[in-house]
């Protein structure tokens, strides 16, 4: 596609904000449509780590025989509700075959491609405005207070080290240095100094889509219901009328399944549903995020205090939330941060767009040159939002991406009805 078009991007999360804002700059007419606003989704209550270095899928090898423990840890990182077993059964069986070792080693190298992208179109994004003070370059950190929690990451960091990424480890002597307030309880750090930690996600996707309003952008709040093609031009059907464009976006976070089936596409698009706590600020505070390695949650630091953030819930879109298991965890978060205060000043579930192979797609249609999907970001799309969104745009404008789109391409589910 040669020259200014008008372009219309369903989703205004971070993938859809940072996609037409990429495009706007290629001087294309940008319609952005969110049903509910920006940062409705998944992007307003993450944990807001820009993590570089994470080039793992979640089904690392052995990652079955770990699964019924996970279960019956009434604390732990994952939840089924049982009645959703048969619906995410396909799903779980494509993650588990996900998992093999060469399947892994595959995975990891095309993740580590983006990864390697998405530094720079962050700074494009936040460069010059009020923002960039949200992108904050503080690193990840994840602490373990046991041994055996320690080792059962070596697989992790090998894999890391094996695609060239780097990362400290630290003794319980240089945690104390590195993050003051944690508990003394931890005997072993890994630091990823080159992330970046968003203070306040919510804020960022807002105040980006803002930026983009500024810059003569169009911001709909509509239902999108379907996508027609006509004479070979593409309407997108809204509950607020039609919109004609000459290229569509899909961006729709965890809910693009719907929308991809009404183009004929079939894809094992789910939901690994994650919940947030907002606690009051602690003093002293943490620096960066950090996970608790053997738990699996995650403190951040946030502009309005400390997120505490859940693992993984398989139940869909639409069961309704469980605040029960996240309320159990302040007691640990207590124990990891001594100076947080158990003062809950919001809770939120949100909704991971996950694909079996904790590989986003990323690319055309199958079949259309004027119809892009970008979406199924899982545990990362904060972090590779920018470059899903500037990778989208080179498409568009006919110039190479900076990374291969080809192994995020829908037809590796190969499922055109
Ligand atoms: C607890 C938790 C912690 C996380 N922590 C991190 C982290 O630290 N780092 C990281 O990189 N990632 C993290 N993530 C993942 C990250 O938040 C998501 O991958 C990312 O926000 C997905 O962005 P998105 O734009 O694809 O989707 P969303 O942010 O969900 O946006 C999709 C948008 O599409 C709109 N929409 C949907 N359907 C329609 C329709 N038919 N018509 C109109 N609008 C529609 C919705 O209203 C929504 O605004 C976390 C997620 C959770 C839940």
């Amino acid at each position: 596609m040669s020259g200014p078009r008008h372009v219309a991007v369903i989703g205004a999360g971070i993938v859809g904000v940072a996609t037409a804002l990429f495009l706007q700059r290629d001087a294309h007419r940008v319609t952005l449509i969110d049903r509910a606003g920006p940062a409705a989704g998944a992007s307003y209550g993450n944990a807001g780590g820009v993590v570089l270095s994470a080039c793992m899928p979640i089904g690392m090898p052995g990652i079955v025989c770990r699964v019924p423990a996970m279960l019956l840890d009434r604390d732990g990182p994952l939840r089924v509700r049982w009645r959703y077993l048969p619906r995410i059964a396909p799903w779980l069986l494509a993650f588990v075959r996900a998992s093999h070792p060469a399947r892994v080693e595959e995975i990891s190298c095309t993740l580590a491609a983006i990864l390697r992208a998405a530094e720079a179109p962050w700074h494009d994004l936040v460069r010059g405005r009020a923002v960039a003070a949200l992108l904050r370059p503080v690193g990840w950190l994840r602490v373990y207070d046991t041994d055996a929690g320690f080792a059962a990451v070596r697989p992790v960091l090998d894999l890391m080290t094996r695609r060239g990424f780097t990362f400290e480890v630290l003794s319980q002597a240089a945690l104390r240095e590195l993050e003051p307030a944690l508990a003394p309880i931890f005997r072993r750090g890994v630091w990823h100094p080159e992330s970046y930690s968003v203070a306040d996600p919510g804020r960022m996707v807002r105040d980006l889509a803002a930026a983009f309003v500024a810059d003569g952008g169009t911001l709909m709040r509509a239902e999108v219901r379907d996508i027609e093609t006509a004479n070979g031009a593409s309407r997108v059907m809204t509950d607020g009328g039609p919109i004609a464009a000459d290229a569509v976006v899909v961006a729709a976070g965890a809910w693009s399944r719907a929308l991809a089936r009404r183009l004929g596409v079939r894809v094992p698009l789910d939901t690994e549903r994650g919940y947030h706590l907002m606690l009051a600020p602690a003093e002293p505070g943490l620096r960066r995020p950090t996970v608790w390695g053997e738990r699996g949650f995650v403190l951040a630091p946030h502009a309005e205090g400390i997120r505490l953030t859940s693992g993984v819930e398989f139940a869909g879109l639409d069961a309704p939330p469980d605040f029960r298991p996240i309320r159990r965890l302040v007691p640990l978060a207590r124990r990891m941060l001594p100076s947080l205060r158990a003062e809950e000043r919001s809770a939120w579930l949100g909704f991971r767009p996950s694909l079996p192979d904790s590989l986003p797609v990323i690319g055309p249609v199958p079949g259309r040159r004027d119809i892009f999907f970008a979406f199924g970001h899982g545990h990362l799309g904060l972090t590779l939002g920018p470059a899903t969104g500037r990778a989208v745009a080179d498409v568009i404008a006919g110039r190479r991406p900076a990374f291969d789109l080809e192994p995020f391409a829908v037809a590796r589910w190969s499922c055109r009805r």
